[in-house]
């Protein structure tokens, strides 16, 4: 069926858009009107997904829906935001827009978590192209003076992160192991929304506004992302204690005995987008009624200190070494 770039955007996305108090103009102009509330700072993320660097081309589009907007909220997250108004720029294939079976999966992927944080789409553009790219953009609210920064953490501080991790890689993993394979056996459900449904972290980030020092959402690995937080926070250090990484129990029977590779996932691999932070230790009793309060589980898995670097300890006080250091894109 032959669609245009309006017919798209009337029927698929102004549709669901949603329907805040605080959008004075939405879809349809050539600008969104918003009214920022007083006493609060706006804060914006972007991020785009890029067919095959992503997402797997093949995956159901419901997926890559779901984490074409995930991934921003993760960004919110991070910094203890409250989001509301998305913006979404998505360049199309004909393969993607024709037939629309593949655009309406999609929006139903993308839109899954619009109600449960009564988000609104406000804008965006529609594009053909010879690859997708999706690109959202996300706004929030944060009360003024306050915001999680990567560049906060200070010696003595404890290092936590949420849920648990290596559950993506570990996915990705069979996943490219089922796409490869002669036969392709079929990929479950199950494998996709490890790979590209990450758990929502925004409701923990907000309660951490008055108590970490730093965080940030791990999107390219462990080692990776508090490698961020180290850096910009003056070139402190850290010590990891492998054994305290949390693994969930299907990443431990996935391994099998090899528990190091669990481990290895969990420090290298990304997109669990899960969030690290770091607390004062006069804190750490607080962070523990707040995980309770809000059921998402916190694991303490090391500390800041002043040597410069990342050193990861085993059981016997050996260093671990790890094999990858986690996703950077090159040219
Ligand atoms: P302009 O040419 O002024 O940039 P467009 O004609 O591209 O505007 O888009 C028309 C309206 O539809 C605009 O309000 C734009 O923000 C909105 N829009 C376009 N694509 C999308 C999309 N994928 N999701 C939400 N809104 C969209
Ligand atoms: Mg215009």
């Amino acid at each position: 069926m032959a669609t245009d770039e309006f017919k798209l955007i009337s029927r698929y996305f102004a549709a669901n858009a949603g329907d805040r108090a605080d959008v004075i103009l939405g879809i349809g102009d050539d600008c969104a009107f918003l009214k920022m509330q007083e006493n609060q700072q706006l804060a914006v993320s972007m991020d785009n997904l890029v067919e095959n660097v992503h997402f797997f081309a093949a995956a159901p589009p419901y997926y890559i829906g779901y984490k074409a907007l995930a991934v921003s909220l993760s960004d919110m997250a991070a910094v203890g935001a409250e989001p509301a108004w998305v913006t979404a720029a998505l360049t199309l294939t004909n393969a993607a827009a024709h037939g629309e079976k593949w655009i309406d999966e999609f929006c139903r992927g993308f839109f899954a978590q619009f109600a449960c944080y009564d988000l609104q789409l406000v804008g965006g553009n529609t594009t053909r192209g010879s690859e997708i790219n999706i690109a959202t953009q996300l706004h929030g609210f944060l009360p003024q003076q306050q915001g999680l920064r990567r560049s906060g953490a200070r010696v003595g501080d404890i290092i936590c992160v949420t849920g648990s991790l290596g559950d993506a890689g570990m996915a990705l993993q069979l996943v490219q192991k089922k796409l490869l394979a002669a036969v392709p056996s079929q990929i479950t459900e199950d494998l996709w929304e490890r790979l590209y449904c990450p758990p929502s972290r925004i409701d923990m980030g907000r309660a951490l506004l008055s108590l970490a020092s730093a965080a940030i959402d791990i999107s390219d690995g462990l080692l990776a992302d508090l490698g961020h937080i180290l850096e910009q926070s003056g070139g402190v250090g850290a010590t990891l204690e492998i054994d305290k990484l949390p693994l969930s129990p299907w990443l431990l029977e996935c391994s099998g005995t090899d528990i190091a590779s669990a481990q290895r996932l969990a420090l290298g691999a990304g997109d669990d987008y899960e969030l690290c932070f770091t607390v004062p230790t006069h804190l750490a009793e607080q962070v523990e009624i707040l995980a309770r309060e809000y059921k998402c589980s916190v694991t303490q898995i090391g500390v800041i200190d002043a040597t410069p670097g990342l050193r990861i300890k085993q059981k016997n006080g050996a260093l671990f070494a790890p094999t990858q250091q986690g996703y950077l894109h090159k040219w």
